[in-house]
């Protein structure tokens, strides 16, 4: 049953927008409407602020003890409610449930790493370097937090940053994607069963991000802005964050390489590939987004691919057995198409798939595409669909380098039975995860996030709920 969505969620309260308006959210699978959710403008961020303002000093003063426990009844909760949770996944993204089950076990881990990182918060004490004195470093959480989610992992995105913040000490306005809010609507419930008190978690769902981001940026009482979406936004963010000085999170786009030596475990390249490429349809900032495989290889790597990809079921995530659901609409197709053409018109080879799926739904073929060039739109732009496309390397120091050309550093695949090669690939990729042997490195106990402008700042691990504290030094004089 899809959540009650025509309200806001602040002060502990389901508040009609000020502007009495909805917007409508869709099933990707068959462009039909779902729900409705309240329409937000600045006047609603500006009672959510006033509500997270209000509940900052309280909430800073729960024990972390007392918010782990919250925290942990939130995993709880929604691993009980897990199948729920990915039918609503399913309905406004479009996921095959198999992957909103999967996404749902990875958004409640956040839940559960930081109730234990929440009483870890430690400070520092020792002499200074004089002997004059003693220093102590101390925490405090940042204040008031505005995050910020897409649509492509409704849950998990939302939890990266609803949990850290929570387990600082953290209050906040959270903003969800317009095409997939009702995830963080449904979370509301499951904070509020768990004790997070009012005011402390606010909801708005809103069509116009700029006029909730405006009014929320230029007020004094916001400490924090916590992002994760495309780098132009991203962009537009950090300036605004000028005007107060915030402290900024930028989780923004990635151009995932992914290469495979010659000495690779083919097999386990082709299956690693299959994940890194395919998982949401390539909709996901860690997609493998260029395929860069030793020549030796090359043919070998494509064939096998190809057979994978034919095997593939398309079809509503709702399906047993489809493994490749919609892209999130119709403009995703066009610009797949527009990419895939480009390439072509270069001396690309399609050699799976290649066209949109007939609708109803924003349906389009698992793709495999070889011979790509490197200074194709395909190669140079996050690509954000299911299109495998292959080029080839001869030495590793090609291979690094067609890696490292892009301003993107969020994550790297590589495949390889070389122990030493590996650990070279650790120091010379500009990225920051990488995945060795492995097409998946999402992670709740790892730090996500990368270098160069996929972003600023870390999710998950133990930096983590770093992003969320400010640190106060302290001198001591003898
Ligand atoms: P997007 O930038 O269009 O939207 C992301 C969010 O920003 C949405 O909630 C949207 O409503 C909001 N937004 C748009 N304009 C805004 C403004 N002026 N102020 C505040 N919010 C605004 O991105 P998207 O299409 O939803 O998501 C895809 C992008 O997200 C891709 O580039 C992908 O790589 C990136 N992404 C990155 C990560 C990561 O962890 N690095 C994870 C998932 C997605």
């Amino acid at each position: 049953m899809l959540p009650r969505s025509s309200k806001l969620w602040i002060g502990g309260e389901w508040l009609p927008a000020a502007t009495e308006q909805t917007f409508e959210v869709c099933d990707p699978a068959t462009g039909a409407p779902i729900a409705e959710c309240a329409n937000a403008d600045g006047r609603d961020a500006t009672a959510a602020l006033d509500a997270a303002a209000d509940a900052a000093a309280a909430w800073s003063q729960v024990p972390a003890r007392a918010r782990a426990e919250i925290l942990r009844r939130v995993y709880d909760e929604i691993v009980a409610r897990a199948d729920e949770f990915a039918a609503v996944i399913t309905a406004e993204a479009g996921k095959p449930l198999s992957e909103s089950r999967s996404e749902v076990a990875y958004g409640a881990e956040f839940f559960r790493w930081f109730s234990e990182e929440a009483p870890r918060i430690a400070g520092r004490y020792g002499p200074n370097p004089e002997g004059t004195g003693e220093v102590i470093v101390s925490h405090r959480p940042v204040g008031p937090c505005y995050l910020v989610t897409p649509w492509n992992f409704p849950l998990a995105m939302a939890a990266r940053k609803i949990a850290p913040a929570l387990a600082a000490g953290c209050t906040m306005v959270v903003k969800p994607a317009d095409l997939t809010p009702l995830t963080t609507v449904l979370l509301c419930s499951v904070l509020a069963n768990a004790g997070v008190p009012a005011g402390v978690v606010n909801v708005v769902t809103t069509t116009n991000p700029a006029a909730v981001s405006d009014a929320l940026m230029s007020d004094p009482r916001l400490r924090k802005v916590s992002f994760t979406g495309s780098t132009p936004v991203g962009r537009q963010l950090i300036a605004q964050s000028a005007q107060h000085v915030l402290r900024t999170s930028m989780e923004l786009g990635g151009n995932a390489p992914f290469l495979v030596f010659e000495d690779a475990d083919l097999d386990a390249a082709v299956e690693g590939a299959m994940i890194a490429k395919f998982r949401n349809v390539g909709q996901a900032c860690t997609a493998a987004n260029r395929f860069f495989v030793h020549s030796s290889l090359a043919e070998r790597f494509t064939t096998q691919v190809v057979a994978a990809v034919e095997a593939l079921k398309v079809g509503a995530g709702t399906v047993p057995g489809v493994s490749i659901g919609p892209l999130i609409s119709d403009r995703a197709v066009e610009n797949t198409e527009k990419l895939l053409a480009d390439a072509r018109t270069r001396g690309a080879r399609i050699r799976a798939g290649g066209s949109p799926v007939e609708g109803p739904g924003s349906f389009f073929a698992p793709t495999v595409v070889d011979n790509v060039p490197v200074d194709s739109e395909l190669m140079r732009n996050e690509i954000f669909g299911p299109v495998l496309a292959i080029s080839t390397f001869d030495t590793e120091d090609e291979a690094v380098a067609a890696a490292n050309s892009t301003e993107y550093g969020l994550v790297a695949y590589a495949y390889t039975r070389d122990i030493k090669r590996a650990h070279r690939l650790i120091n010379r990729l500009e990225t920051g995860m990488l995945g060795i042997n492995t097409g998946v490195v999402s992670n709740a106990a790892a730090p996500f996030g990368g270098l160069k402008n996929s972003g600023l700042g870390r999710e998950g691990g133990v930096e983590g709920i770093a992003e969320y504290l400010s640190s106060t030094y302290t001198l001591v004089s003898r």
